[in-house]
């Protein structure tokens, strides 16, 4: 089975062709660099997504935080994550990079804070 793929690690969003037999990728083209292989591979085996959003947040100077994950989470995950985040209040004040909930679902991942807050 082909698949095709734009990889959006750079602005050059080269065209990829990614071949895969059982569950694997045994062939990219397309690629001008080796991380176009990488995110192919990653893409058609097991598909990772950053995870931005919002929580609760108490006595700051608004009444949510941004919050992203510290890195991709896997695709399947994302949404059980939210489901997680929804429930998150935290209180002002916060530094950007704070951790607002370590290791969410097990995966490893902390989410931490996309921005200060100062208090009120
Ligand atoms: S394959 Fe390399 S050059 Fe092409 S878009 Fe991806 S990172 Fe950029």
């Amino acid at each position: 089975m082909e698949k095709e793929l734009i990889c959006v690690n750079c602005p050059m969003g080269c065209r990829l062709t990614a071949v895969i037999e059982n569950d694997t990728v045994v062939s990219v083209s397309g690629n001008r660099c080796p991380k176009g292989k990488a995110y192919a591979e990653t893409e058609c085996i097991r598909p990772e997504r950053i995870l931005t959003t919002t929580v609760r947040i108490m006595g700051g100077i608004h009444r949510v935080l941004p919050v992203i994950s510290e890195r991709e989470l896997p695709l399947d995950r994302i949404f059980e994550a939210m489901e997680v985040l929804r429930t998150v209040q935290v209180q002002a004040p916060v530094a950007v990079g704070d951790v607002v909930v370590p290791d969410i679902l097990g995966t490893g991942v902390s989410i931490v804070a996309a921005r200060s807050m100062e208090a009120v």
